[in-house]
Parts: C-alpha cells; structure tokens; sequence
C-alpha cells in the first residue's frame, strides 16, 4: 500500500500512514539501548553505498566522503506520488506526495554526534543547507521537517548517525497556529517573537549556556523535556537557505561547544532529538525574516512521555531548566 495522508476532523491534525515503514531494518534490541550484534550489514557504511538507493549529494574531502545524502529506501513519502486530494467516503484522505531524505552524517560506523569536530558540523550544515535549497525549488512542497532521531529511546531504528528530510506538501496544523501567531506579534511589536523571548531569557540570565556572536544557547524557561535547550539565531535569518558562510561557520562553532557540554552533562549514551526550525516554504519572501527566526531545538529523551502528555499535551518535567543550564554552564 502507498502512504497517505488522513485528515481528522475533530482535531483538525492529519495522520501519515506509512506501512513501508515497518520492512525498514533494525539495529536495536527490543528491550535495551544497545545495538544488537554488528553481523548484519550497516547501509550507511563507506563501501557499502550500493545498499542505499543512489545518493543525492555529498561532501568530499581528501578523496573520501564526509557526508552524503540519499533518498530514504523505507520511504514514509514520495516525490513520484502525484500530488492529490481524495475523498474517502465522509473522510478526506491526501495522497502520500514529498520528499524523504536521510542525510548520512558520518562514513563512521560509531562515531556520534556528541564526538564531531568543528569541520564535521560544517560539512553537516552545508549539505543540509543544500538540501533545503534545492527542495525549495519544488513548489508543490509547503514545509520542510529536518529532524535527527539519536538513539533508541528518540525513536532511531539504525544506530549510525543521519538526519531524516521530509518534505510535505501542506503546513502541518502546528506549524500554521506558530506562523499566525509570529505573524500577528509581529504586526503589533515590530519585533520578532523569539527575539523578545531571546531577550527576556538574556534578562533573567540564568537560563544561558552559552553563545557566540550570532547564536545563543539556553534551557527554555518552560521547557518540555529535562535538559532541553533552544539553540537561537541573534541575527535576523529565518531558514538555512538565508545562510552565508559565516553563519555556518557560527553555528558550526557554537553546535561544537554545545554538544562538548552535552556529553559531559549527560554522557555519551543519552537519546535525544534534534529539530531544526526552518520558516516553511509556503508564503516565504523576503519579510518572512522579519516575523520568523530560525532556531534548532534539542530534546534529551531521558524519561518518558506517556498518557497525561497525550491527553493534556502538558509536559512533566522533572527538571528546572536553570538547574539544566547550570550543569551545561559548569561542564567545560
Ligand atoms: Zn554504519
């Protein structure tokens, strides 16, 4: 069966259906973080790119490759699926048109993110960069997703270290309440919101990790998750294609210090999940960095999330995010 997409209309969300999804390997045993036994052949190996469908774009340096892209083999959505709104008797279904890419970050079996170097975050954000690019050209898609699974309890099914694209062909309704909402305070402040927030944040000082000239590092003062931390932009840029390369090269820098204290914080072992927050492509124009400022949002998956969150969409966290940033803070 192909992917679609189904529309409720009691909360107004859709669901992706993605059965192709479950033929997709696993490296994980089912009841421990650790990789089951390394027999079995890993995709994203150097020398074994013939297991990957045919890579997409890539990063060489010194004759070998750093990072590469290629289209994802268990594909959740399809660029060849034409775009196409259906009715499903009373329900509204859509097929599963878009793009899904996995960025390959390192030809490392092992090596994490935890461990990269100034130049493997800069070859990281300059591939994803062209990415983002490149699929804006298409203008069927409406929002791009860039999110890296790490670990078992993030949701990874493959141990080695990539980052997932997906592209979509609508605003998923999150997404829509945010840019309506930064819209709106923007008409009324002339500012962007998550400057005003960056600001606040800057006031009340406990709360910062870190930062550089262009980036600031800190733990949300209402923080979903323990130990999550907001990596935002100062500058006005509102999505990597905005990029030049001095801002690569301070994101770079400042992703390098923070993934440092991270480990030192949290250990090597801990999941997380990392999203980078991009202005969508749907209505993006030259005053969308006005209202929308790029940021990337880091989510450690120590304890877990369960019914209440589901219900309430309210999050217990078990610790204060001036408690978190202080670690980080006293790390290096
Ligand atoms: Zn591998």
């Amino acid at each position: 069966m192909l992917s679609e997409f189904r529309y409720c209309k009691l909360s107004k969300e859709w669901t992706l259906f993605a059965p192709e999804r479950l033929l997709r390997p696993k490296d994980f045993s089912q009841n421990q973080n650790e990789a089951i036994s390394q027999e079995e052949e890993c995709p994203f190996d150097v020398h074994k790119e013939h297991l990957t469908p045919l890579g997409i774009a890539e990063i060489i340096q010194e004759n070998a490759w750093q990072c590469r892209v290629v289209p994802n083999l268990y594909n959740a959505l399809s660029i060849d699926v034409e775009v196409q709104s259906i009715k499903d008797g009373f329900f509204d279904k859509f097929s599963g048109f878009g793009a899904h890419e996995v960025l390959i970050e390192t030809p490392l079996h092992d090596k994490q993110m935890v461990d990269y170097d100034y130049n493997n975050f800069s070859n990281y954000l300059t591939l994803l960069q062209q990415r983002t690019q490149n699929l804006q050209k298409d203008t069927r898609l409406a929002f791009l997703s860039i999110f890296k699974n790490q670990g078992q309890n993030a949701g990874a099914s493959l141990s080695h270290a990539h980052t997932q694209l997906m592209a979509m062909p609508f605003l998923p309704k999150k997404m829509e309440e945010e840019i309506a909402l930064k819209k709106s305070y923007f008409q009324e402040h002339k500012r962007a919101l998550l400057d005003d927030l960056v600001y606040e944040e800057r006031n009340f000082q406990k709360n910062i990790v870190c930062e550089n000239s262009d980036f600031m590092v800190y733990c949300p003062y209402a923080s979903k998750f323990a130990f999550e931390v907001k990596i935002a932009s100062k500058k006005k840029l509102s999505s990597l294609v905005e990029f030049d390369a001095k801002d690569i090269s301070a994101l770079s820098d400042i992703l390098h210090d923070f993934f440092q204290r991270f480990k030192r914080t949290l250990g090597l072992n801990v999941a997380f999940n990392m999203i980078f927050k991009n202005a969508p492509y749907r209505n993006y124009d030259a005053n969308t960095k006005e209202y929308f400022r790029f940021s990337i949002e880091i989510l450690p998956r120590i304890y877990k999330t369960a019914g209440f969150e589901l219900d309430s969409e309210i999050y217990i966290n078990v610790v204060l995010p001036e408690i978190a940033a202080q670690a980080y803070k006293e790390s290096l």
